[in-house]
């Protein structure tokens, strides 16, 4: 398992290093900002929607190395699904953070499965969500930033 926890490790560092889709979406329908004052992360969403589905997402932002990785990892899994496919994975990322998620979590996680150690630290769960409640609320059209407290 240790092993496992190293890879994790290196891949959460190396989305923090190189962010992937790190940059403003130009043709972006939707868009949302997200703080969390307990650490300082701030995050932009970006996302182009079409037919309800997420054809595109990207992000801006600065903060810890989880709350970059989050997003970074989060923008990578998000393209093709519908509005309700990312609600439900989501849900699914808040409980693996949180240690609520019980049997097999790895099951159609994919990549996401890389921040199932944080719940072990329950301070950093904030940083590793946020990106995502800035997402949902991108999705809902809300335009106000969302903070984490
Ligand atoms: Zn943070």
């Amino acid at each position: 398992m240790s092993d496992l926890r190293d890879l994790y490790q290196e891949l959460i560092l190396d989305h923090n290093k190189r962010p992937r889709n790190f940059k403003k979406l130009e043709d972006a329908n939707r868009s949302a900002e997200g703080y969390n004052p307990l650490c300082g992360d701030k995050v932009k969403i970006y996302a182009r929607l079409e037919d309800g589905r997420v054809k595109d997402v990207s992000f801006e932002g600065s903060g810890c190395a989880i709350s970059k990785a989050s997003a970074s990892v989060m923008t990578e899994s998000l393209k093709g699904k519908t509005v309700a496919e990312v609600e439900a994975l989501f849900k699914r990322f808040r409980d693996l953070v949180t240690g609520k998620e019980a049997g097999a979590p790895e099951a159609d996680l994919g990549k996401l499965v890389v921040f199932s150690g944080v719940c072990e630290f329950p301070t950093r769960v904030k940083c590793a969500t946020l990106a995502w409640h800035a997402l949902a609320a991108a999705l809902q059209g809300k335009d106000e930033a969302v903070s984490t407290e």
